[in-house]
């Protein structure tokens, strides 16, 4: 594994903190993995770089090995040694790498949420990148994402160029624009770069606070492509309400910078093979789906009394960004209205997390409403499968990956209309779009009234049209989600910007 090999495409490493499924805590996961296999069908070598976690799921990884020499990798004003693990997640050859440092910084039973994740991701970047180095990697490009691994561009092109690790263009990937990996200056030294070059307002600096240093920042500053995950939030985070205070960084970037909507692991998420289900189904045979709804709702002790009151779904990180507070009023206006509400989610926010356990303990053995408050890939599968409707009501969405995912279930979805879902779901009602492309329901207010209206045509459509809905559930289900357009688009990208690498080498 450790030479290369040749291929006809390009060679793209990605570095990143997670990887469906073995190691995934959102969407960037899904992302990782999906892109990665993607880019490998259409003849490129891809191969990915990860920390070792020690909450890994082991059992998804195969043939993991350690590598007999260990790499060395500065932090701390001192090298330490990283051993590096090699393995294969559904295909893609991926390096796991384990710092021996005191710190141990993958050990501590998850995976973000630290008090030194600053320092967790920096020493990851730096090792990754020294690792590519002293494996004599030579990737035309290396992709990286999010806070964790936005390092990645300023010490490639500050430390790593001068030692020899110079083939490559580096594109930074931004899938949530809340989340920037922000510290003092000072810590900034740790990982090798100089804090006192890069603390300025063109560099790293933070926005807002002048005395932080801001990764994000740097991954913009200092990649040859930036992207992010739909063309709409593209657009929200140049703006002062959008930008998380990197509106302005955004706007002076705004040549390289480009929103491509995600797509979706069609494989991994396929009602017709899925063997999370007890039983499989297609758009052409939706008996399946009304059994994996009975069976969902024996197995959460639901009523089964009437096959056809409607069942909403809802699986999601329980964060502000997602608007809690409307997908608490959903719950209890599908139960007013006369349906089902199952929600699968967790939440890091403790006072979420507490209230939302009070709403569980409410519905504990209610007919109609049931909360699962944890992680649960397989229970996902199961509510996806067995939701007539699913509902979204995001604040922001720099994508979303569930409104896709439950129209290719069968469920159709219910969001506000912003960032990528925005660019995904279309208003069954919206004269101005063509018919074709109408998939579900939207709402433009932030509020219960925006929500409500939504729900409550969304219910009417379902219990006066079983026809149309039927039609409805099957179109959604053909809509293609998969990698196939967006993966054609960062393979562009790529292409292009190591064209023009090489154009200017050989100017
Ligand atoms: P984000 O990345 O902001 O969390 P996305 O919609 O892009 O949101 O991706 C969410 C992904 O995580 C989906 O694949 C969804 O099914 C999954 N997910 C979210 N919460 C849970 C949960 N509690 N259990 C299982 N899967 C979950």
């Amino acid at each position: 594994l450790l030479t290369s090999g040749t291929s006809p495409g390009l060679h793209v490493i990605h570095i990143a903190a997670e990887m469906a499924p073995v190691a995934k805590v959102g969407g960037l996961g899904d992302v990782v993995s999906g892109l990665g296999k993607a880019l490998q069908k259409k003849g490129h070598l891809v191969e990915i770089v990860l920390p070792k976690y020690d909450c890994m799921q082991y059992d998804r990884v195969c043939n993991l090995r350690a590598l007999s020499v260990p790499i060395e990798s500065y932090f701390d004003r001192q090298l330490h040694k990283n051993k590096i693990w090699v393995g294969s997640i559904e295909g893609l050859p991926v390096y796991f790498i384990e710092p021996e440092h005191p710190s141990k910084f993958f050990w501590r039973g998850k995976f973000y949420g630290e008090h030194d994740d600053f320092r967790r991701f920096s020493c990851f970047s730096r090792a990754a990148l020294d690792f590519l180095l002293q494996a004599g990697k030579k990737p035309d490009i290396i992709h990286c994402h999010d806070w964790q691994t936005a390092f990645i561009a300023p010490l490639y092109w500050e430390i790593f160029v001068h030692k020899g690790l110079n083939s490559a263009r580096i594109c930074f990937t931004c899938h949530n624009f809340e989340y920037q990996g922000t510290a003092a200056a000072s810590e900034l030294d740790s990982c090798g770069l100089v804090s006192q070059n890069l603390n300025k307002s063109d560099k790293m600096q933070d926005n807002s606070a002048h005395d932080r240093v801001n990764s994000v920042k740097g991954g913009i500053v200092f990649s040859n492509i930036v992207t992010t995950v739909s063309p709409t939030y593209a657009q929200e985070v140049r703006t002062a309400e959008g930008g998380h205070g990197l509106h302005s960084t955004l706007s002076s970037h705004f040549r390289k910078f480009i929103g491509i909507l995600n797509g979706i692991d069609t494989d991994a998420w396929n009602p017709a093979t899925d063997a999370f289900l007890p039983v499989q189904y297609n758009a052409t045979d939706l008996q399946g789906k009304v059994e994996n709804k009975q069976a969902l709702r024996r197995s959460l002790g639901l009523s089964s009394a009437d096959i056809r009151m409607p069942l909403v779904g809802c699986i999601t990180r329980l964060v502000p960004q997602k608007g809690v507070h409307l997908i608490r009023h959903a719950i209890y206006l599908t139960l007013e209205l006369g349906g089902q509400f199952v929600l699968l989610g967790s939440s890091p926010v403790p006072h979420i997390q507490k209230e939302f356990e009070g709403i569980a303990n409410q519905f504990q053995n209610h007919d109609h409403v049931r909360l699962i408050l944890k992680y649960d890939e397989s229970l996902s599968h199961a509510i996806y499968a067995a939701s007539d409707m699913f509902i979204i009501p995001s604040i922001f969405e720099p994508c979303g990956l569930t409104q896709m995912i439950s129209m290719r279930y069968g469920a159709i979805p219910i969001v506000r209309k912003t960032g990528g879902l925005n660019d995904s779901v279309f208003d069954v009602d919206d004269d101005t779009i063509p018919s074709q492309f109408r998939n579900g329901f939207t709402f433009v207010n932030a509020d219960e009234q925006g929500l409500s209206g939504a729900l409550v045509r969304a219910l009417n459509l379902f219990k006066n049209n079983p026809e149309r809905w039927k039609q409805l559930v099957q179109k959604d289900m053909n809509i293609d989600f998969s990698w196939e357009t967006s993966s054609a688009q960062y393979e562009e990208l790529y292409l292009k910007s190591v064209a023009r690498a090489k154009a200017s080498k050989r100017a």
